[in-house]
């Protein structure tokens, strides 16, 4: 075969992919896997904790009973049965859905990819907290959208900002297609949105004729099982919703959801039909069976005792080891602390030293569209074991503390 230019591929791939480059999370992926590193970067859930016989033999049951059909194209809707448990799942949360609502999809992921492709074109505007997930920000670059960041703080969402952006964005003419939120023990902040502002959100809605896409993978990890209403049960005329089994089961099922309006719903088939003819029907039968049979409140349940054991030994040795210049989150469920270092650190420059000493993180700017991040870092504390987490936090505190103490000897305490 002859050999081709590489510019012949180069040339012709559609302008919308320019920009699209590796997330900082996955380059990261190849130097940390290393057993050396105390990996605090990564949002994996920790599926050791799963009941791995009881999800055997649910799959076996799903062959046995119904292989021939398990192993079939479905509808492009999802499976009847599911979308029924999957409306349970959402009554767990305190939100009354019907299976109608519901379009199933290849996780929350496909379900911000086919929302950001049904309502976006070229320079589109999309509201978002910052910072927000990193894989909803591809999905919105992949179909050339620009995100407009609103900044958080304890309680999730700024609301007197959000307020100030939307009614500057009117002035200026620059309509908004949606605003995106994850209201729950938000990836990457750990944050989550107060009862009170919930409200705030859902006015503001009103006020500026505002759709709301609503992510929601964390919402049943609450470390104390307290739930906050979901702004789907405040508005449901204008939000979209997106959940996921990957944080409460398993992410390897690839099975999330989205729940909206008939019109949006249909469209949303459509789509999710171009993409992908259908979700898989083995892994929608194997959840479905996972719900009709096993005491799935009570795996939540471990999940949720993991996580929280994880997190109090992050913020117990962040309290301990790291430099009083900085501040971080108090998460209370969910998988993330999102740390601020003092003026001046940059958390990208600061990677090479902190994996030196064996620790790995996400720089902040991962989570920005606009560049903004730069003094800011995620930790995860989802899989890694406690000790583990105790450990890469004390590496981190000692490269945090002496990047301080170098800016110090540098420039003084002229700041
Ligand atoms: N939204 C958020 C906020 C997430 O953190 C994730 C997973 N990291 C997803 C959506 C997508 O997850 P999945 O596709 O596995 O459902």
């Amino acid at each position: 075969m002859s050999e081709i230019n590489p510019d012949t591929y180069l040339a012709r791939y559609a302008s919308r992919t320019r920009g699209m480059t590796a997330s900082e999370i996955r380059a990261l992926f190849a130097v940390a896997e290393r057993p050396e590193i105390a990996f605090l970067a990564g949002g994996m859930p920790y599926t050791a904790a799963l009941d791995l016989e009881a999800v055997a033999e649910v799959t076996q049951g799903v062959i046995a009973e119904n292989g021939a059909w398990a192993l079939q194209y479905g509808g492009g809707q999802g499976m009847p049965e599911l979308r029924e448990a999957l409306v349970g799942v959402m009554a767990a949360e305190g939100i009354a859905a019907h299976p109608d609502d519901v379009v199933v999809t290849a996780g929350g992921q496909q379900g911000l990819d086919l929302v950001a492709k049904l309502f976006c074109d070229p320079g589109d505007l999309i509201v978002a907290e910052g910072p927000s997930y990193v894989g909803a920000l591809g999905a919105f670059a992949s179909y050339e959208a620009d995100v407009v960041h609103v900044p958080m703080d304890d309680d999730g969402l700024d609301t007197d900002a959000l307020e100030a952006t939307l009614a500057q964005l009117a002035h200026d003419r620059r309509p908004v297609k949606f605003l995106y939120t994850i209201p729950n023990h938000q990836n990457p902040a750990g944050s989550s949105l107060s009862s009170r502002r919930r409200e705030r959100v859902v006015q503001l809605a009103e006020q500026f004729d505002l759709i709301i896409v609503e992510d929601n993978p964390y919402g049943l990890l609450d470390f104390k099982g307290e739930l906050r209403p979901a702004l789907l049960s405040l508005a449901p005329e204008r939000v979209i919703y997106i959940g996921t089994l990957s944080k409460i089961l398993s992410p390897g099922l690839r099975v999330g959801w989205v729940a909206a309006t008939e019109s949006v719903r249909d469209k949303l088939v459509l789509l999710k039909e171009a993409a992908d003819l259908c979700q898989s029907n083995l892994t929608q039968a194997v959840a479905q069976r996972w719900f009709a049979t096993q005491p799935w409140q009570a795996q939540v349940e471990t999940f949720r005792g993991v996580y929280r054991e994880r997190c109090d030994a992050m913020l117990g040795e962040l309290a301990a080891s790291f430099p009083a210049e900085c501040r971080w989150t108090q998460p209370t469920g969910g998988f993330f602390v999102w740390v601020r270092l003092p003026h001046g650190l940059d958390a990208k420059q600061l990677l090479a030293k902190a994996l030196r000493a064996r620790v790995a993180y996400v720089p902040g700017a991962a989570f920005y569209a606009d560049g903004g991040g730069g003094e800011e870092l995620r930790l995860s504390f989802c899989f890694p074991p406690p000790e583990r987490i105790r450990e890469g936090v004390r590496r981190l505190a000692e490269v945090v503390h002496d990047e301080i103490a170098f800016a110090h000897a540098l420039f003084g305490d002229q700041e």
